[in-house]
């Protein structure tokens, strides 16, 4: 059975002409749309109470289970104005299934891929006057799930609540496609086998970020973590998945090990790289050889790709104790970055099926 929603419009909508000024420069994940979704699961009755309503604060016991054992997942995707006024967005599914995923890696109640994209639909439907039509601005969704059960004893909650909430996003990067410089993460992991690195958790990003602050102290923007045990490997930024484009043209990403997040974003790279003649390798990649690869320019590009900035061409790669510089120009990432932006804004065919048409 499909998730049933009811709506309780907001009494004091945002007027037009604040929403105007708003979408003209959304930046990211600072302003929120009128309403919210939100659904509770308990056991053993499972989900019910799924309403659309006004955005605002939620009222929670200071016992409640989220703010002491972090149980908690999300998820993150855009709807994209369609060049005949309608509203679509991008491999919802792909996000519901990879939301499942993270659920039970975290102990967390299913929730149908059906219901999931139900739910975010409703709420855009509700707010559709939020999705931007500008150059390549977007509504971003946060669909996430938390536990809600009030008591400090340790066990998967049997209360949850599920939530999606909305906020429009311009460019990530202020110019649009300049280049992000990387600190490598040689003290701290983001990730070990058998732990949660292939689910989209907020602890995994609470784990990353003494890492991204010394990035920050060393003047990079973003951070590169290798993999936990030889500390070797290349895994994935904190946020975003990693690709190097050689000289002949092949792109490389390293190969999901289970300590790695499967990027919807990194999915499409493939079969689109495919699409415009390269080739593509999946394999382990030695941070070494990275290095060496781009001192001795065998490596031509190196960008990172997800939901939120697209793709970030990356412009130095730095250590402790060194660091490598890319070329400014970087055909591929731009001619990677216009394929997908051009398809997800129906600007361009979507031979894939990718996109899920809301209104
Ligand atoms: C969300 C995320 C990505 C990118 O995934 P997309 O589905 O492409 O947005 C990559 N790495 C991590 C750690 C993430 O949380």
């Amino acid at each position: 059975m499909t998730m049933e929603f009811s709506v309780e419009p907001t009494p004091t909508p945002t007027s037009p002409e604040r929403l105007a000024e708003i979408l003209a420069a959304p930046g990211f994940g600072r302003v929120f749309s009128d309403h919210m979704l939100t659904a509770t699961w308990t056991h053993p009755d499972g989900w019910h109470d799924a309403q659309v309503r006004p955005y605002g604060p939620l009222s929670l016991d200071p016992a409640t289970h989220i703010f002491h054992y972090g149980q908690a997942i999300f998820e993150g995707f855009k709807a994209y104005r369609q060049p005949d006024g309608g509203i679509a967005t991008f491999r919802p599914e792909a996000n519901g299934a990879r939301f499942n995923r993270s659920a039970a890696r975290l102990s967390l109640p299913e929730l149908p891929v059906d219901d999931f994209v139900a739910a975010s639909d409703a709420l855009i439907r509700q707010d559709a006057a939020w999705v931007p039509s500008a150059g390549e601005a977007s509504l971003y969704l946060r669909p996430f799930m938390v536990a809600t059960e009030v008591g400090l004893g340790v066990h998967p909650a049997q209360e949850v609540t599920f939530l999606v909430i909305a906020s429009p996003a311009g460019s990530y990067f202020a110019s649009g496609s300049s280049q992000v410089s990387i600190w490598v993460s040689e003290d701290y992991t983001r990730a070990a086998p058998g732990g949660t690195g292939a689910a989209k958790c907020g602890g995994n990003y609470a784990a990353s970020l003494v890492a991204q602050q010394e990035g920050i102290d060393n003047g990079c923007e973003q951070v590169l973590f290798l993999d936990a045990v030889e500390r070797r490997w290349i895994e994935e930024l904190g946020g975003m998945n990693l690709w190097a484009v050689r000289d002949d043209g092949t792109l490389i990403t390293p190969e999901l090990t289970g300590s790695i997040l499967e990027g919807v974003t990194r999915d499409a790279m493939v079969l689109i790289a495919k699409e415009l003649g390269h080739e593509v390798e999946e394999r382990r990649i030695d941070i070494d050889d990275v290095r060496k690869g781009v001192d001795s320019g065998q490596i031509s590009e190196v960008f990172a790709c997800g939901t939120a900035a697209v793709i970030a061409s990356v412009g130095t790669l730095k250590w402790r104790g060194g660091e490598v510089t890319l070329p400014a120009d970087t055909p591929v990432a731009s001619a990677l970055r216009t394929a997908l932006v051009d398809l997800q804004h129906g600007r361009r065919p979507d031979p894939y099926g990718w996109m899920h048409r809301v209104c």
